[in-house]
């Protein structure tokens, strides 16, 4: 079924001039990520339909010699950059002339409403002003309030597309067969089948409280020991982290403390005196771990994990996410500080991954 995008012209694709009305060529400004916005949306197989108001067009308040330019020019940039419209709807009455055509009103988007081939549920009206709103509710599909600031292009583009931020990875060596899959932006789906339980009780920490769906199944050499596949799922669980995160656009970027049952957390090492835990991470394309928690553990195993292997799970998952990666733990019953370990890791990782706006936290420019 076909799916369509009804998009105002002023305000919305350009901006709109403080007279309202687009008069001339020199007042032509393309609004932010418009075209890579609708280029992607266009992909992802919408038609879009102009539907634009224009006050008084073709009258001497509005004279066609002097809208024509303008808007030639905005469709022919559009198309040039290969964003077609399959028509382009125009209402040219003032409020006072009463219309049938003016926006909120359905005049112009008739034939769409008699039309029932088409796709309602994955439709949309994006437009800059509550008329816009009104409209699309009218026509019975889900309207987009555009925002320059608040809801850009882009924020658009991930709020049809559904857009989640999703990757799977599998890893297979001679030692161990891996596939873990990661969903940033919905949690609760987790699975786990590594042959390990306490571990996979860890990786069930990870996503709780990282706030992620995490499935992991790994088939690795464990009549060997539990190395391998410990390892490998860090250096997996790694990878898809990082390739899910995108261009990591809109990122939170550092995660850092929490507190936690008997434990608590800090944000600053150097304040942190006997109990505690602290984790400080920074998704900063170069892989950094800092551990400091070694000595601490007063046992060598928990369950059948050896606890040796903590420190070197987070380091394999570090260097493959490109992780700065500071974790310390304090002293304690074993198992607490492993879990403590996991959840802090979680919960800073939580606001890390949290990705509001479409910025690159980076005053480089990349990460
Ligand atoms: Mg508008
Ligand atoms: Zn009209």
């Amino acid at each position: 079924m076909k799916k369509y995008l009804f998009i105002d012209r002023d305000g919305t694709l350009v901006k709109e001039p403080s007279d309202f009305q687009v008069d001339a060529t020199d007042k032509v400004v393309f609004e932010k990520e418009v075209i890579p916005a609708l280029l992607k949306l266009q992909e992802l197989g919408y038609t879009l339909v102009m539907v634009s108001n224009q006050d008084g067009l073709g009258t001497p308040s509005f004279p066609l010699e002097t809208f024509t330019p303008a808007h030639e020019l905005i469709v022919n940039t559009l198309e040039s950059q290969g964003i077609r419209f399959e028509q382009i709807l125009i209402c040219p009455h003032k409020p006072e002339d009463n219309c049938e055509c003016r926006k909120p009103k359905l005049g112009l988007v008739h034939s769409y409403l008699l039309d029932q081939s088409w796709d309602r549920e994955h439709s949309y009206f994006i437009g800059d002003r509550q008329t816009d709103v009104t409209m699309g509710e009218r026509m019975g599909i889900t309207p987009i309030l555009y925002q320059t600031d608040k809801n850009g292009w882009m924020s658009i583009v991930r709020q049809i597309a559904g857009k989640q931020r999703c990757a799977t990875v599998r890893r297979t060596t001679r030692e161990t067969d891996i596939e873990v899959s990661v969903n940033l932006d919905e949690s609760g789906h987790n699975h786990f089948e590594t042959g390990l339980g306490f571990f996979e009780h860890m990786l069930d920490q990870i996503a709780t409280h990282g706030g992620i769906s995490l499935q992991v199944t790994a088939h690795g050499d464990l009549q060997v020991d539990e190395h391998h596949t410990i390892e490998d799922v860090g250096i997996a669980l790694g990878e898809a982290l990082l390739k899910a995160l995108g261009d990591k656009r809109g990122i939170g970027r550092f995660g850092f403390c929490l507190p936690m049952d008997e434990v608590y957390a800090e944000v600053f090492a150097d304040k942190l005196d006997d109990d505690g835990v602290t984790v400080a991470l920074d998704i900063s394309g170069r892989p950094h771990v800092e551990f400091d928690f070694k000595a601490a553990f007063s046992a060598d195993k928990v369950g059948t994990l050896a606890v040796q292997m903590v420190p070197h799970f987070f380091e394999s998952l570090a260097v493959a996410m490109g992780l700065t990666l500071h974790m310390r733990v304090s002293a304690g019953n074993c198992h607490h500080q492993v879990e403590a370990l996991f959840k802090a890791f979680g919960r800073a990782l939580r606001q890390a991954l949290t990705c509001q706006g479409h910025e690159l936290p980076s005053s480089k420019g990349t990460l």
